[in-house]
């Protein structure tokens, strides 16, 4: 007997649109996805010294204060 439609299907190669995706089986609650996002929070911006001039400046960037990097002369600096 023929039959198309819902159900499990034998003795052949499912077509794609019997392929069915993952589904949540449960609705995730206020509370349990406040808890998971407890862990979510923000990083504090890491701030070093420049070793040529002392001033604060962010890691791996040139110097804003002095326009040097590692040391090196790198970009121009306007001084007011
Ligand atoms: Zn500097």
């Amino acid at each position: 007997m023929h039959r198309d439609g819902d159900g499990p299907t034998l003795g052949r190669a499912p077509r794609i649109e019997e392929v069915e995706m993952a589904v949540p089986k449960k609705r995730t609650s206020k509370q349990r996805k406040r808890k998971r996002r407890t862990h979510y929070k923000a990083e504090p911006v890491t701030v070093n010294t420049c070793s040529k001039c002392g001033d604060p400046k962010v890691p791996h960037r040139v110097c804003p204060t002095c326009g040097h990097y590692r040391d090196e002369p790198v970009i121009e600096v306007e001084v007011d």
